[in-house]
């Protein structure tokens, strides 16, 4: 799904964003990272989302270019998808829950209780309750748990989700905005969500084409947040070039690694496409959820993960163990 808002060479020239969303293929179903917007947003814009970013970012709203309607496109049902893990919920990260009734959500307490509250008219504009009815469904995470891995602090499996899926709190864009590593066969690759627009913000000497910087400032809940980890990407990009970094909104990056071009929806049936990435080794644990207070409105699901053998070395797997890298 495309949007376009002011990102080109000058403030004002239109850009074009996408929804970089990841399907990945588990022994225990499908685990979708990111919703991009959904069909009820192709239906029912208006109802769904607010007139300032139906304006400021223009959506091109294709149902043929919704997940669901992708993931159909592959040879799977929408009810196929077992877990969604969100980088954060807003509205064009977690549009398309909805489609997904049945799924499990995944996502940082922090994110769920900001956006449930709706404190600031720009928290009203980004996050959308008309998109949530699978809130019964959500499964939260304390931010401050976990352990590092590869220099990020308070890295975490998920609930019944294999240990090569990672949460990686990246607070700044929202204060409940997380990152979701998965380690697919050619490599690790992070998924960062909103925690950087531009992908030369990693690079050793950062830029920022002038009209995104605009509009990632504007998002910002906390922008010392979002520059510190921003340096922690930095970081981890030169000591592990060989880890996919990539944003939810660049097309070069998505188009780099689908081989696809952005604009159109996944051929039928092609089984060739990297979405399809199977986690290697998957060790699925399933364990029970615990009903705890909730915010309101909000049904919340809080839980544990006891016995998920978190071992970040074995995770890694030794450099001359790798498979070579492979261009998709
Ligand atoms: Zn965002």
């Amino acid at each position: 799904m495309t949007t376009r808002p002011t990102s080109g060479r000058s403030a004002f020239e239109r850009g074009h964003l996408i929804a970089h969303c990841l399907l990945v293929e588990s022994e225990n179903g499908l685990v979708l990272v990111d919703t991009g917007l959904g069909l009820g947003d192709v239906t029912d814009p208006g109802q769904r989302l607010s007139r300032f970013f139906l304006r400021l970012v223009k959506p091109e709203l294709h149902a043929e270019m919704t997940a669901a309607r992708q993931i159909e496109r592959l040879g799977f049902r929408a009810s196929d998808v077992r877990d969604i893990v969100l980088t954060h919920l807003d509205f064009d990260s977690a549009g398309g829950l909805d489609d997904f009734p049945r799924a499990r959500v995944h996502l940082l307490a922090r994110e769920r209780d900001d956006a449930a509250r709706q404190r600031t008219w720009m928290d009203r504009q980004r996050y959308r309750p008309q998109q949530w009815s699978t809130r019964n469904h959500w499964i939260t995470y304390e931010p401050r748990e976990g352990e590092h891995w590869m220099g990020l602090p308070c890295v975490r499996a998920l609930s019944g989700l294999p240990a090569d899926l990672l949460l990686v709190p990246l607070a700044g864009h929202t204060l409940g905005h997380a990152g979701v590593a998965i380690r697919a066969d050619e490599g690790w690759r992070l998924h960062a969500g909103d925690a950087f627009f531009d992908p030369r913000e990693i690079d050793e000497h950062p830029h920022c084409r002038m009209g995104l910087r605009l509009y990632e400032r504007m998002l910002d809940q906390d922008r010392p947040a979002r520059l510190r980890n921003q340096a922690r990407l930095r970081a981890l990009h030169r000591a592990h070039p060989d880890i996919e970094i990539f944003c939810s909104h660049d097309p070069q990056a998505f188009e780099r690694l689908s081989g696809r071009s952005s604009r159109v929806p996944v051929a039928a049936g092609d089984t060739g496409d990297p979405y399809r990435k199977i986690v290697r080794r998957p060790e699925v644990a399933m364990h029970p959820s615990i009903a705890r207070e909730a915010a309101p409105g909000i049904e919340v699901y809080d839980h544990e993960v006891e016995n998920i053998d978190l071992d970040f070395e074995t995770l890694t797997p030794a450099r001359d163990e790798e498979a070579p890298r492979q261009t998709p």
